[in-house]
């Protein structure tokens, strides 16, 4: 089996703590592809290549990157580590076209719909100021705009292993995760899974609407009853935190745990409706360590408002709640 070297980076977004890079090399000492190159910042960078040393990889055999997804702590270390080896950076292509639209761009028709959902004009403004995407605004805006980036489709051959990526939309809208397996004659049974972001151990990876017209969440738990389906005891690497010893069965906790969520939402509307996106986000029970919205720092809000409205929006797609006209939109449960 080729062998994957984790490689862990320290990133300044305290929620998270660190960001796993994972190195794939199919020959000892040979060529190595760099599956989330990381977070654009001196102390990542620094972890990266001390890790990389320590585990006798060099970087002008660094052969390619590939991004899971184009969140900052996953991305945005890729130009400048194409710019140091010439290594090409794949990537969906939903991903790009987000990229490609700049920050401004991107982050505009969510917070739009923020306050057509009944966000408070101030805090979509402290939103916009403090969003992590905003601090390396110029990694993409300037940076990733310039680098090489091409669609990663099929499998690959690498030594005895075949890469695969696994497209599973809903944490962004072309989030994949990359499959290693055994070439067939070298043995039965051996696969292993880097999730990137879409399947993370002790925390639920959060959605939100990056079109808000489309139903993100839908698209989420899809990915994750398929993700069910094909990798039932498969051991996963994730994007944060510690392997996951079977990631089949961490897909249907989380999707239990959206079924959970999608069910609070809807008892609130029936409870206290017609309520805003906005209100219900206030209403519902994050698990996070502040005890009112009040102590929320900004990007808390952006992913807690992002969260209820995803779910009001998948919920609006089974028929058990509607929107009423005009703005704020309100929400109300349909009677079963
Ligand atoms: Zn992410």
């Amino acid at each position: 089996m080729c062998r994957i070297h984790t490689l862990r980076q320290t990133i300044p977004i305290k929620s998270l703590g660190h960001v796993n890079s994972y190195a794939i090399e199919p020959e000892p000492g040979g060529d190595w592809i760099l599956v989330d190159p990381g977070y654009y910042s001196a102390r990542s960078l620094h972890d990266l290549v001390k890790q990389a040393r320590a585990s006798g990889l060099r970087f002008e055999n660094l052969r390619a990157m590939i991004a899971t997804h184009f969140h900052v702590d996953h991305l945005s270390l890729a130009p400048l580590l194409q710019d140091l080896t010439g290594a090409p950076l794949f990537m969906d292509p939903r991903e790009k076209d987000l990229i490609e639209k700049g920050v401004p761009d991107l982050l505009q028709p969510i917070l739009d719909a923020y306050r057509e959902h009944g966000m408070l004009p101030e805090e979509i403004q402290s939103i916009l100021e403090h969003h992590p995407l905003r601090r390396l605004a110029a990694a993409y805006d300037e940076l990733l705009k310039n680098t090489r980036i091409q669609p990663l489709e099929g499998a690959r051959r690498l030594g005895n292993c075949i890469l695969t990526p696994r497209h599973t939309p809903g944490h962004t809208p072309g989030h994949m995760m990359v499959e290693l397996s055994l070439l067939p004659r070298e043995g039965r049974g051996t696969k292993i899974l880097l999730t990137g972001d879409h399947v993370l151990p002790h925390i639920t990876p959060h959605v939100v609407p990056y079109d808000p017209r489309g139903d993100m969440l839908g698209r989420y738990l899809e990915s994750l009853r398929e993700t069910q389906r094909l990798y039932a005891g498969v051991r996963g690497l994730p994007g944060h935190r510690e392997p996951l010893p079977d990631t089949g069965a961490r897909a249907s906790e989380l999707l239990q745990h959206h079924e959970q969520r999608l069910a609070e939402a809807r008892r609130l509307l029936e409870d206290r409706g017609p309520l805003t996106a906005y209100q219900v986000a206030r209403m519902m029970r994050w698990r996070t360590r502040y005890s009112s919205w009040e102590d929320y720092p900004p990007p808390e809000r952006f992913f807690a408002m992002g969260e209820a409205l995803a779910h009001l929006i998948h919920l609006e797609s089974r028929g058990l709640v509607s929107r009423t006209g005009g703005v704020p939109v309100k929400w109300r449960a349909t009677p079963l």
